[in-house]
């Protein structure tokens, strides 16, 4: 049976080793960008060696143009937003009027969006800044799991 395992954001994976039992990190970052599931073969230092099919759908970004809001948990204060891009882990957003604001990489956010399905679902997300410039933010998802009223972002990503 030929395992499949699925591309975390950063590109390292944690594998165990069904001969010697070992764990080991294995770095996958060149198939973060692979349009495909690509199969891979994987080699313990123990010689063992074993095929995986290595999918990168949760890392795949879907490009988006969704409206929303989010509130900075430290600020409080709500503003306006673009999504540009969603994936299972994170997103990333334009803020409407960033002059004023003040951020930083690690402030957690409470992000609320619309996707276009119509009833409009409205999603809620929170997230931790991992990067803020030119009024573009990208956060990282703190749950990357759906939660039942979250299943509509499920459809939106993988359908
Ligand atoms: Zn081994």
């Amino acid at each position: 049976m030929i395992e499949t395992v699925t591309v975390p954001e950063h590109g390292e994976l944690e594998l165990k080793c069904p001969n010697c039992n070992l764990s080991k990190i294995f770095s996958i970052k060149k198939y973060i960008r692979h349009p495909k599931t690509v199969r891979a073969r994987i080699r313990c230092k123990c010689g063992f060696t074993r095929s995986a099919l290595i999918e990168r759908r949760e890392a795949n970004r879907k490009r988006a143009s969704l409206i929303g809001c989010f509130v900075n948990n430290d600020i409080g204060k709500k503003l306006g937003i673009r999504v540009i891009n969603l994936s299972a882990n994170g997103i990333r957003f334009k803020i409407n009027d960033a002059s004023k604001y003040k951020s930083k990489v690690g402030d957690e956010l409470t992000i609320e969006f619309k996707l276009n399905d119509l009833p409009t679902s409205l999603i809620q997300k929170k997230g931790i800044i991992r990067s803020f410039r030119d009024s573009i933010v990208s956060a990282e998802f703190i749950e990357k799991t759906f939660s039942p009223k979250n299943i509509p972002l499920k459809i939106f990503l993988f359908s």
